[in-house]
C-alpha cells in the first residue's frame, strides 16, 4: 500500500502533485503516475521505477496547466510492475481515471461480470475494475455513480477520480486505508500520509 496525492486550487497540479509523491517515497514504491485535465479529456502519465523517471518523461509536469489531478505512486498487490499496471487507470470510455491504495478483495468477481458487459481490461490490476464499474454505474450523477460502486466493493481502499466532464472536480473516498484531506488559500490537496501535503498547508 503506498502513495495517492491529489490537488485542485489555483496552480498547476502537476508539479504539486510530484512533489507531493516525492514525499511519499519514503513509503517505497515501484512505479508512479498522475493524471490531470487537457482539452476535455484526462491526460495520464505512468511509468514504472523511480519517480525522477516520470518526472523526466513529462520534464517535472512543466507546460502541464490543469490547476487538478490525482498522482499515485504504486506497491504492487495485483500484476506485477511496470507501466501498464501503474495507476492512474481509466476507463474503457476514458471519462473516469482513478488511482488506489489497498486491495479489491472481490476483483475477480467484478472483472468477470464486467467481462460479461463487454468492458476489456488492459492491466492486472483489481483497480481497473473502479474504473470500469465507474463507468458502468455511471448515472451522470458523480457523487450517486460513486456511492453505487462502492456498494460493489469489497476490501481496502482509498480512492482519488478525476471525471473528465467536471474538469476541476477531485473526488477521494476510502474504506481502511488512510486518506487525508489538506484545505488551504491557494487549493485543496487529498494524500495518504501528512508528508504529501504539508507544504501547502503550513504556512
Ligand atoms: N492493489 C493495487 C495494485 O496492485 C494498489 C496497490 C497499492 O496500494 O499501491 O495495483
Amino acid at each position: 500500500m503506498c502513495g495517492i496525492v491529489g490537488f485542485t486550487g489555483l496552480k498547476p497540479a502537476a508539479p504539486i502533485l510530484l512533489q507531493g509523491l516525492k514525499r511519499l517515497e519514503y513509503r517505497g514504491y515501484d512505479s508512479a503516475g498522475i493524471a490531470v485535465f487537457k482539452d476535455h479529456k484526462i491526460s495520464i502519465k505512468k511509468s514504472e521505477g523511480r519517480l525522477k523517471t516520470l518526472c523526466e518523461l513529462i520534464d517535472n509536469g512543466n507546460g502541464m496547466d490543469s490547476t487538478a489531478g490525482i498522482g499515485h505512486t504504486r506497491w504492487a498487490t495485483h500484476g506485477k510492475p511496470s507501466d501498464v499496471n501503474a495507476h492512474p487507470h481509466k476507463s474503457q470510455n476514458g471519462k473516469f481515471a482513478v488511482v488506489h491504495n489497498g486491495i479489491i478483495e472481490n476483483y475477480a468477481a467484478l472483472k468477470n461480470m464486467l467481462i460479461e458487459h463487454g468492458y476489456t481490461f488492459v492491466s492486472e490490476t483489481d483497480t481497473e475494475v473502479v474504473a470500469h464499474l465507474l463507468q458502468f454505474n455511471d448515472d451522470g450523477d458523480m457523487l450517486s455513480t460513486i456511492s453505487k460502486t462502492i456498494r460493489q466493493l469489497e476490501g481496502s481502499y482509498a480512492l482519488g477520480i478525476l471525471n473528465a466532464d467536471l474538469p476541476g472536480d477531485v473526488y477521494a473516498v476510502r474504506c481502511a486505508s488512510p486518506l487525508l484531506v489538506g484545505v488551504a488559500d491557494e487549493g485543496n490537496m487529498i494524500a495518504s500520509d501528512i508528508p504529501a501535503i504539508l507544504p501547502l498547508t503550513r504556512k
